[in-house]
């Protein structure tokens, strides 16, 4: 009766939907399900966030509509803490946008700037909503691979004439999800050239700076000499703080960028709930122990499941950043089929390669969000049952 748009007829099918279902049936039985399928920290927000919420929402000022520019201060917290991290500068009036969590940003973002027909060139395997976001704009996702063999890095070279004349934008993404590759400065470099040369936007996704192990440490995109003029950067409080139920993030860059989302989200939503902003400043602004000992933690858990998984054979090369696996299946099976086999045979989550885009087939990703011990048993499961 209700006719659903093109656009959203359009858009990739939720595939994660069978794999929920079968794991709420499994719990329901009573099976003890080890989920490594959700991206999202196991560990609380730190306790100096939390109890700024608390003083802040008792004060009935931060009750009312936000500014949906984001609080001044906040705003100069996020470009305190760029040229601390980077050495990038921004200018908090112009070159730095508040969100309500990263994602709301990434997927708003294409609707500034698509045109029916227009290509925006995304990864694939991604973060659905570059594809999601592309679609909903009018414009169409052009996929750019992300195979082992060039490092799960996107070949611009192969980039047909005809679809880099049409792209508006393009989204990179590392330290990647779900692949946890990472990405070379001389990479960024040849990235933005490309983008310059064809008139392109460079939208950086760099929602895992801060989850990094063996002393590796992710760059922005926009320590890249004059990628300012061309790139905007999505960022997120959501893993460097383990706070990804409070929705707040941010965009900066290109200052004309950031005013053309400005502009978008002027007519969506009305900010981000202040009290929820000023705890971001103590996050930004206060220890960052907090965040080391975090990646200590899946430091850790990487080399109990990595370790576990080459004793069984695997060949799992431990990833520099992220808190993700993401692992090669046996050739005869697909994505979907064996994380249903993990799932009946070892009580296992994890999440089918084929859910993040088709190029993700052929491969499982598992998450370092559940604890040591709860890894030792999933790998002692798998000996057992594959
Ligand atoms: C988790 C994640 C984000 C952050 O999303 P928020 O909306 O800020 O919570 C962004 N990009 C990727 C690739 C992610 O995995």
């Amino acid at each position: 009766m209700f006719k659903l748009s093109k656009k959203i007829q359009s858009l990739p099918p939720y595939l994660f939907l069978e794999i929920d279902k079968a794991k709420r049936k499994a719990r329901a039985a009573g099976r003890d399900i080890i989920d490594l399928g959700v991206g999202d920290p196991d560990q609380p927000t730190p306790a100096h966030i939390i109890e700024k919420l608390y003083s802040a929402a008792k004060d009935p000022a931060t009750h009312r509509y936000a500014l949906d520019q984001g609080m001044p201060v906040l705003r100069q917290a996020i470009a305190d803490w760029y040229k601390n991290r980077f050495n990038v500068e921004l200018n908090p009036e112009t070159e730095i946008l508040p969100l309500i969590g990263s994602k709301e940003g990434l997927a708003h973002f294409p609707l500034a700037f698509l045109n029916p027909g227009d290509y925006s060139l995304v990864p694939d395997p991604c973060y659905p909503p570059y594809k999601g976001g592309s679609i909903l704009a009018g414009g169409r996702p052009y996929l750019m691979p992300l195979v082992e063999a060039n490092d799960f890095l996107p070949d611009l070279k192969k980039i047909p004439l005809n679809i880099r004349r049409k792209a508006k934008l393009i989204y990179l993404n590392y330290p990647n999800n779900p692949t946890a590759a990472v990405a070379q400065g001389s990479f960024y470099e040849a990235a933005l050239e490309f983008a310059r040369k064809n008139k392109i936007i460079v939208i950086s996704d760099l929602a895992y700076s801060e989850i990094a192990y063996d002393g590796y440490r992710p760059r922005s995109f926009l320590e890249i000499e004059g990628a300012k003029g061309a790139a905007i950067e999505f960022h997120s409080l959501s893993k460097t703080y383990n706070m990804t139920g409070w929705r707040i993030g941010w965009a900066c860059g290109n200052a004309a960028l950031i005013a053309a989302l400005a502009k978008t989200k002027s007519n969506i939503d009305s900010g981000i709930f202040s009290a929820i902003q000023l705890a971001g400043i103590a996050a930004l602004g206060g220890p960052q122990q907090h965040t080391k000992e975090m990646c200590r933690l899946y430091q850790e858990r990487r080399d109990v499941l990595c370790g576990g998984l080459n004793a069984l054979g695997w060949q799992v090369m431990p990833p520099k950043a992220t808190f993700y696996l993401w692992l090669k299946i046996p050739a005869k099976s697909n994505s979907v089929k064996f994380s249903q086999l993990l799932l009946e045979r070892a009580d296992i989550v994890v999440t089918p390669g084929v859910g993040f885009g088709k190029y993700g087939e052929g491969y499982i990703r598992m998450a370092l969000t559940v604890d040591k011990e709860r890894i030792k048993e999933a790998v002692e499961r798998l000996r057992k049952a594959v």
